[in-house]
């Protein structure tokens, strides 16, 4: 049977390939670290999982309204004016399943067929392929470790074409750990306003900063960047949730209004009882981030001094998100004790994991050739002896 031409341009997930390989292995007994996970290490806090719970046993198990429950959609709202500043009313807001869920969305309402939609690189492996998916066309913008994969006010200048219709923006940004600041912000918030393309801004990972950096929403710029963003954000990252699949978008009511129609009439709502727990997240304490970030900041910089001490591999310090994403170009050409050639970040990473027995994520699958992605959402213990292995993996690569 010949499937669907949509779903032939659209590339597997390769992260979720790779941890699928890498828990295959483990199942079969052998001892794998895996460095690709994209979720915190850490439980879902009580008081969250405790409202869970309490929405099943007081019968919360029914179907809610497409764009989700008033009180989470209020409790978005006060989320949104206390940590951004930003004022919305309930009706432009969206719950959807899992930021992931709320990107397509806005992509499918937002996107004609041939649209071009600017993807700064290395970029979330999701972005390109969701574009595809509704018919538009990813244009990617590279980025080098130089300028911290940072993409500059005039290379968006020169990439907007009549046909672009949004840019996708992420930060911090998974996979390079980079932070914009306001004012490199601002220097993109004026070649979108001037050009009054749409942005995505996926804030994901806004509560995950270090050094002092800090998170700013373009929608909270001016009131020409507010009509003109669509903010997603979701619990799955700050609160530790992600196997509860709750993301949200916030946006002009009219756009919002056709995410809700289009939610409606596919997925319709995520679990009652995840949007129960989400409220109580929402309202509840954060101290717990805290926490976390704390350990994260000492996972960070162990791991950054560790790579950067290797021979052949430079790494970024990033500001925030939960991983590392090191260059390690010196290796492409070389050969594995097997003599085989490593022609590109995918054959790097097969390599390490089937020889090394250390999972990672090439490079290639966001966008960015010569790097492989680490993340630290996992033990210093477990970080130590993975990077053991790469260490050691790297240094039987001759030429
Ligand atoms: C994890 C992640 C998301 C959303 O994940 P969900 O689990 O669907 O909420 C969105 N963007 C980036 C960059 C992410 O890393």
């Amino acid at each position: 049977m010949r499937l669907s031409s949509k779903l032939a341009r659209v590339a597997p997930a390769t992260t979720i390939a790779l941890n699928e390989r890498a828990m295959a292995m483990r199942r079969a007994g052998q001892d794998v670290v895996n460095f690709t996970v994209g979720e915190p290490d850490f439980p879902t806090p009580e008081h969250v999982r405790q409202a869970g719970i309490q929405a099943i046993e007081t019968g919360h198990t029914k179907y809610t309204p497409a764009a989700g429950t008033e009180d989470l959609k209020e409790a978005i709202c006060r989320k949104l004016l206390r940590d951004q500043g930003l004022q919305y009313e309930r009706s432009q807001i969206v719950v959807s399943s899992g930021g992931k869920n709320s990107i397509y969305n806005l992509l499918f309402v937002t996107c004609e067929d041939g649209d071009e939609v600017l993807v700064p690189a290395p970029y979330w492996v999701s972005y390109t392929e969701m574009v595809k998916l509704v018919g538009a066309e990813p244009v990617v913008l590279p980025t080098t470790a130089e300028t911290t994969f940072k993409i500059t006010p005039d290379q968006l200048k020169a990439a907007i074409t009549p046909r672009t219709k949004l840019l996708m923006l992420n930060s911090p940004c998974n996979p390079t750990g980079t932070v914009y600041s306001r004012a490199e912000l601002e220097g993109l918030a004026a070649v979108i306003a001037d050009a009054g393309i749409f942005v995505i801004s996926d804030e994901l990972y806004e509560k995950i900063l270090y050094d002092g950096a800090t998170h700013h929403s373009l929608a909270a710029f001016n009131a020409r960047m507010y009509d003109l963003t669509l903010v997603v954000n979701g619990l799955s990252k700050a609160y530790a949730m992600t196997g509860w699949r709750l993301g949200y978008a916030a946006g002009p009511r009219p756009i919002m209004a056709g995410a809700s129609k289009f939610q409606g009439q596919t997925v319709n709502h995520p679990s009652s009882i995840t949007q129960y727990a989400g409220v109580a997240a929402l309202n509840g304490p954060e101290d717990f981030i805290q926490q976390m970030v704390h350990e994260f900041h000492r996972r960070r910089d162990a791991i950054v001094e560790r790579l950067n001490r290797m021979d052949g591999v430079s790494c970024v310090r990033p500001e925030g998100a939960f991983y590392v994403f090191p260059d390690v170009s010196a290796y492409t050409g070389r050969r594995t004790p097997a003599g085989q050639r490593i022609t590109g970040s995918l054959d790097l990473s097969m390599y390490l994991l089937e020889e090394r027995k250390v999972a990672t994520v090439p490079g290639i699958a966001f966008g960015a050739e010569g790097f492989i992605r680490i993340s630290y959402a996992t033990s210093m213990e477990v970080i130590v002896r993975g990077l053991d292995r790469i260490e050691e993996g790297l240094a039987q690569l001759h030429e």
